[in-house]
């Protein structure tokens, strides 16, 4: 069992406002390799720019179709884990919670989390690469890399690759939550990777109480005020129960 400093556990309580980012450690432990680990096999060969960068899908729309369809496939056989659910749960307790995630695959969604703020895209939707702008569910005919049905165009993964900028609007809501909250948490993310870093600080800036729960110290450990270390989903579900 972890013993919560009660300090914490009394400022969290109080909390009108929480603001939550994860990041590719909560996804590990639910069996999602990280972009890293999933460069294996058939994948290790390439440079992470040649398998997920706008110039990669111009010069080979099959190669990089294809490995996003082996990620697409490892996420459907993924399962929330424990730490995906308690967050879920955990969004009932306050006024207001928002959910900001960098990974890719869903799984807060299925974990029962309302409207997640994805900032680099879901695996399971695809869209034009054309200006069309059409948004869609995944398809696959087996064969090629599928061609959008409104403007010939081939259709694309709809995640941020190397070299392209966050969505707009998603990188505007995490501002947002982040500047408005009273305790920010950043959960399996090494802080490395903007804007993660800058979202708490942001937090921090405007006095939130700021949170880090990762397996380990990372880049941004500094700057927290409670570091929990070790798997998500373990302690989130007794974090859960210490508010409960
Ligand atoms: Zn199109």
């Amino acid at each position: 069992m972890i013993t919560f400093p009660s300090e914490f556990i009394s400022r969290l309580k109080k909390a009108k406002s929480v603001t939550v980012l994860t990041g590719a450690g909560v996804s590990k432990e639910s069996g999602i390799p990280t972009f890293r680990d999933a460069q294996s096999g058939l994948w290790a060969k390439y440079n992470p720019e040649e398998l997920a960068s706008p110039d990669a899908f111009r010069r080979n729309p099959r190669l990089v179709w294809d490995f996003y369809k082996d990620r697409r496939t490892a996420a459907e056989k993924a399962i929330p884990n424990p730490g995906h659910f308690s967050l879920a749960k955990m969004e009932k307790l306050f006024e207001t919670f928002s959910l900001i995630t960098q990974n890719v695959d869903g799984l807060h969604a299925s974990a029962g989390s309302s409207s997640v703020i994805e900032l680099h895209g879901n695996l399971h939707r695809i869209k034009c690469s054309g200006r069309c702008g059409m948004v869609g569910h995944w398809v696959d005919d087996g064969l090629a890399a599928p061609r959008c049905q409104k403007c010939g165009a081939f259709l694309r993964v709809d995640v941020v690759w190397f070299g392209e900028s966050l969505p707009e609007a998603e990188l505007e809501k995490a501002m947002l939550a982040s500047q408005n909250c009273d305790v920010f948490f950043s959960i399996g993310t090494s802080g490395v990777v903007q804007p993660a870093a800058s979202l708490g600080l942001m937090a921090r800036d405007r006095g939130a109480v700021f949170v880090e729960i990762n397996y380990e110290p990372s880049a941004i450990s500094r700057l927290a005020d409670y570091k929990i270390y070790g798997q998500s989903g373990t302690i989130l579900p007794q974090l859960l129960q210490a508010l409960l």
